[in-house]
């Protein structure tokens, strides 16, 4: 098996166009979405459970953890848990935004029962790039257990105006994974997803560009600045994507090595949280 997940919707256009692609494959995904998107668009978020996706916590706004401290985080959260609970969704999972943990983020969800998921392959839609090249790029991390990252909605500075891209993906990337083997399934309390840690050298594949009053082409990610390899001003942070979030190197089944040497920070519990 393996997740296809798609973070910052609902977005009234774009969640409808990716569920609609779902059903014409009959695939399942997990959506991780705002609050304040959940509280404009409650009716995309009772679709996607009707239609046998599951749904997560991503956050209210888009917070980056380690800026917005405590306070605000436990206060985002809570309202974006109010806005699901309103659309009649209690979720289990929380993905935070960027994967960037602070050192309470583990606290809080644990507080509210959430699990924190991480992805395992990226698909850096938010970029503006081709289905054909996602695919492409993105194909070498299909392996089982893999959880791929996607997005149906636009953050700020984002380099795409729209998620056409993103849609038409969906049908390829469905094929290509049955084509391994690998059903698309939503994320379920028993998927044992890959769990960011608090690493400081998290990288910020989505973030980036979605960062509220980061700027542009700036690698203002902290995890961003601390993996090895990473281009400069690249926000995507190429090298840091590839080799990490979750990578490979604690799923079972994913391409040996690929980041594993360079990732001497990824804790080794990390491999407990693979999908067994
Ligand atoms: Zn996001």
């Amino acid at each position: 098996m393996l997740a296809l997940t798609f973070d910052d919707g609902p977005d009234t256009r774009w969640t409808a166009a990716v569920l609609d692609a779902l059903a014409a494959c009959r695939a399942r995904a997990t959506f991780f979405v705002l609050g304040e998107r959940v509280r404009a668009h409650p009716e995309l978020v009772a679709r996607a459970v009707a239609e046998g996706h599951a749904v997560g916590v991503h956050g209210d706004a888009h917070l980056r953890h380690p800026d917005a401290g405590r306070a605000a985080v436990a206060a985002d959260l809570a309202a974006a848990l109010a806005a699901l609970a309103a659309a009649g969704v209690a979720p289990g999972r929380w993905r935070v935004p960027w994967g960037a943990l602070a050192p309470f983020t583990a606290e809080l969800a644990a507080l509210h029962g959430l699990a924190l998921t991480g992805w395992t392959a990226d698909t850096h839609d938010w970029r503006g790039d081709r289905a054909d090249a996602m695919l492409a790029a993105v194909e070498p991390g299909l392996a089982p257990g893999a959880v791929v990252l996607c997005h149906d909605g636009i953050g700020s500075g984002a380099r795409r105006r729209d998620c056409a891209e993103t849609v038409a993906l969906v049908g390829p990337l469905v094929a290509a994974a049955r084509a391994r083997g690998l059903e698309p399934v939503a994320l379920d309390a028993a998927w044992r997803a890959p769990v960011p840690r608090g690493n400081p050298a998290w990288p910020d594949p989505q973030g980036s560009p979605e960062s509220p009053g980061a700027p542009a082409g700036s690698p203002e990610a902290p995890g961003a600045r601390a993996v090895r390899g990473a281009p400069a001003g690249s926000p995507e942070v190429p090298g840091a994507t590839a080799s990490a979030p979750a990578g490979s190197p604690e799923v079972p089944g994913a391409r040996p090595g690929r980041g594993t040497p360079a990732r001497p920070d990824v804790p080794s519990r990390v491999s407990a949280d693979a999908l067994g």
